[in-house]
């Protein structure tokens, strides 16, 4: 048979310092207190750089400094903002190759993924938000009847399963709205929010405006807690999402959470089932399932469940796992050996629970953090892995009835982020998603994104939206 392969991404094209500092004031500082960690590349182990780690008086050296900007960004016109905005969005664009290999180096997620997804929608990002920047008073955004004013100095805090799409989700409606930033990214994946600071420079961004301060949750504490923080906008774990939450309670800041899930993939009778398999396969190990939305509980009809089952395990058998810079890879290296510990801990549990596993045969690599496609059959929903977030590549298949029985089961978690529903019938598509408590709600498609629309969560899946119109809102004062 004939076998397609292109050549593998070049790692040769990214240029990666053997050590960073931090990023204030348009420049590259070092480090109050001078420590520093590797971060590593997952799919090889292989230190890739040393990452300065912000103490409390970095962090108030970077927010005084967004501050000061914040006097001049936020009286600029709004479409002269739109110019750095637009500016940044074509760099992008023009480094996308070099930034998309970068991104796989650091996270281990498939190039054709960070080539084909996370960079066309981090440029379209900056795309869209700068195309609001002078539009925000038409549009009513703000308070009625007064211009829009921005809040003030942003606290980001962002995780690592979407480097520089959470920082694109993050920073673009920030600077449309006139806020500065001060950003904290995620310990193990560092390096394209150092190369967006290199990006703001090229852009000539006001210094001041965007922020960069690199370290792990002790950081992201002292920028939440910081008095001159006016906006907190974290997306991370729930668990990290309230301790955020009590954090910042009394003092007056605004918070966005965008935090976990658990969603259900709700697949009925009538759907068709090669569509559903393919939603089904991208819904779980699209980036290995590190995906806060991940349709990570199948939930089938019955009277379909052994022939759609049979179906997605001869479609999972033919997904490659490896080479995250290999253009024909389709699931990567987990993000860090505390993740895949993580993962195992979980998919131990399900067996030991009584749940069938199942994964096709794989060889998966000698050196790196890998984990092989996995399906549970015979779940129950007291399992852990039917209740817990694995955030990793590990399917939980679980059989309804009726619709009644299959919304019950939906909304049956203390999340509520995502859900997916494949049916041919409009009126079962409408009624489902009038009852799934969830943010977001896909049908007979998983997983699609677009700057234009909001995304975020109920219950413990957090609060407030990014994206589209409502991410404005976000970052305007009320
Ligand atoms: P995490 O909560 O451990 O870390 C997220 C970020 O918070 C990191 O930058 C970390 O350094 C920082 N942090 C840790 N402790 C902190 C503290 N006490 N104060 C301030 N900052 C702190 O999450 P993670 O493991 O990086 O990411 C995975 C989680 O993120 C999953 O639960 C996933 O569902 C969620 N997520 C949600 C969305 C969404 O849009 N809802 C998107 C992506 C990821």
């Amino acid at each position: 048979m004939f076998e397609y392969a292109p050549a593998p991404e070049s790692r040769d094209i990214v240029d990666i310092q053997p050590s960073y500092g931090l990023f204030i004031n348009g420049e590259w500082v070092e480090p109050h207190s001078e420590e520093r960690h590797p971060t590593v590349n997952p799919a090889t182990e292989e230190p890739l750089s040393e990452i300065a780690w912000a103490d409390e008086a970095d962090v108030d050296r970077a927010v005084e400094t967004a501050r000061k900007a914040f006097v001049t960004w936020s009286a600029m016109r709004g479409a002269e903002r739109a110019k750095y905005l637009f500016r940044i969005a074509r760099i992008i664009q023009e480094r996308a190759r070099e930034l998309a290999v970068l991104e796989t180096l650091d996270n281990g997620k498939p190039i054709r993924e960070s080539r084909d997804v996370d960079l066309p929608l981090v440029a379209a990002h900056f795309f869209y938000y700068a195309g609001w920047a002078d539009k925000l008073a038409y549009a009513g955004l703000g308070r009625p009847g007064r211009e829009p004013r921005p809040i003030g100095v942003a606290g980001q805090v962002i995780p690592w399963n979407f480097p520089l799409l959470m920082l694109a989700w993050k920073v673009a409606p920030a600077l449309a709205c006139g806020n500065t930033v001060v950003l904290k990214p995620a310990e193990t994946t560092p390096l394209t929010a150092l190369a967006f600071a290199d990006i703001c420079r090229q852009a000539d961004l006001p210094p001041g405006v965007v922020n960069i301060v690199t370290g792990a949750g002790e950081t992201g504490a002292a920028l939440v807690r910081h008095p001159g923080v006016d906006k907190v906008a974290f997306t991370g774990s729930t668990e990290v999402g309230k301790l955020i939450a009590k954090a910042v309670a009394g003092t007056g800041k605004r918070l966005t959470l965008e935090l976990g899930g658990k969603a259900a993939n709700i697949v009925f009778d009538d759907a068709p089932i090669d569509q559903a398999v393919e939603g089904i396969v991208n819904g779980i190990f699209f980036n290995q399932g590190h995906v806060c939305c991940a349709g990570s509980r199948l939930l089938v009809q019955e009277s379909i469940a052994d022939e759609l089952i049979e179906a997605l395990k001869r479609r999972i058998a033919l997904l490659r796992v490896g080479d995250p810079l290999d253009k024909n890879t389709d699931i990567g290296a987990i993000n860090s050996a505390e993740q895949l510990a993580k993962i195992r801990e979980l998919a131990e549990s399900g067996e030991a629970e009584g749940a069938e596993r199942w994964s096709p045969p794989c060889t998966l690599p000698d050196r790196g953090y890998w984990f092989p496609p996995t399906v549970f059959t015979n779940v129950a929903q007291s399992h852990r892995i039917a209740r817990e977030e694995i955030f990793g590549p590990v399917l939980s298949v679980l059989t309804f009835r009726t619709p009644a029985e299959a919304v019950e089961k939906a909304n049956n978690t203390p999340y509520g982020l995502s859900a997916g529903v494949w049916t041919e019938k409009g009126s079962l598509m409408l009624w489902m998603a009038s009852r799934l408590r969830a943010g977001v709600v896909w049908s007979n498609t998983y997983n699609r994104f677009d700057p234009a629309s909001p995304f975020g969560g109920y219950k413990e899946s957090g609060y407030g939206r990014e994206g589209g119109r409502h991410g404005l809102e976000e970052y305007l004062a009320l």
